[in-house]
């Protein structure tokens, strides 16, 4: 199929493509394409301008920031897996993006077209979730910061407002942390059924802290926020594992839809939960 007629747009600075964007209601950014181009194909949106922003170098880099790791919006994913500061003080999302598609789709797409894109079954958004991120958003009269809490409103639906790209990802260091990535899936590169996004910290198995995140139950990445609060000082165990599995699959209603059914994807959180609770109490 091929995509509806639009004008290609080609700027050099964020400058340029804030100003494009606060002057043309219907204009697109494109990243890595990863997304935007099916979506055109299959005539799900029709732009008139596409603005490209893959020649602005200055939104890809991996940098650290206080207490923080900055990732540009334009990074991609086979950029992110190279860098030892992701390896090392963003686990978690180094574990997710090694885990993203295919080798094909981790060499163009980038982090914040993920991000923007707002999948409820990506799994960038599961551990921005996770980890309270920060996407910091930028528009002609300057910069915002959102977090992933308040920033994925429902499925393919952010707190973008016009005019605005996605600029930066500020991720926290997780020092003393152990971090799981679990994914789920039907077939090897697809979305996940659902995924499970854990960074905890244990001393001698009471649990100091914990953020925990699953995608593919709900319309957006779903944060079990009042479970955490919960379990803060008490010893990780068998009894508490059960009642974590218990609470955090009862608080959710995930879609039924072709990868799986209402059902199964609760049967699937409980059998993640439970196993990597497990072997991080091993
Ligand atoms: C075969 C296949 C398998 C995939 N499997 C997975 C998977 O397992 N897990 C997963 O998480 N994802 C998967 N994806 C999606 C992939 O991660 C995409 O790359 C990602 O969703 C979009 O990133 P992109 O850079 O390609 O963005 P694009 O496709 O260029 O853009 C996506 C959307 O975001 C907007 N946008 C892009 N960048 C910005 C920005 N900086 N600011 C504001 N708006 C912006 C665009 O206008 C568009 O609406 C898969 C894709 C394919 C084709």
């Amino acid at each position: 199929m091929y995509p509806p007629d639009f004008t290609y747009v080609k700027p050099s600075s964020v400058e340029e493509v804030t100003k494009f964007l606060d002057s043309h209601d219907d204009a697109r950014p494109l990243a890595g394409g990863q997304s935007l181009i099916p979506m055109l194909k299959l005539r799900v949106i029709s732009p008139s301008y596409i603005v490209d922003l893959n020649p602005i170098n200055s939104l890809s880099y991996v940098r650290s920031g206080f207490n923080s790791i900055r990732v540009g919006a334009l990074t991609r994913y086979y950029e992110i897996l190279k860098s030892d500061l992701v390896r090392v003080n963003a686990p978690l999302l180094y574990q997710a993006v090694r885990v993203v598609g295919d080798m094909q789709v981790r060499n163009l797409g980038t982090i914040g077209g993920s991000v923007a894109n707002a999948d409820p079954s990506a799994d960038v958004p599961t551990v921005l979730t996770a980890l309270n991120a920060e996407i910091v958003l930028t528009s002609s009269s300057g910069n915002r910061s959102v977090n992933a809490l308040d920033f994925f409103k429902g499925a393919f639906t952010t707190d973008i407002r016009k005019s605005e790209i996605v600029s930066e990802i500020v991720l926290p260091n997780l020092e003393g942390y152990r971090t799981v990535y679990k994914k789920v899936v039907r077939r090897a590169g697809d979305f996940a059924l659902v995924s499970l996004a854990l960074a905890i910290k244990l001393r001698q198995n009471e649990i100091e802290d914990i953020k925990l995140a699953y995608g593919g139950v709900g319309e957006k990445p779903f944060r079990a926020l009042e479970v955490e609060k919960n379990v803060i000082g008490k010893r990780l165990n068998d009894d508490l594992i059960e009642e974590i599995v218990s609470k955090v699959s009862n608080q959710v209603n995930p879609p039924s839809d072709t990868r799986g059914s209402s059902w199964y994807r609760k049967e699937v959180m409980k059998v993640i939960t439970r196993k990597v609770l497990k072997e991080v109490v091993s």
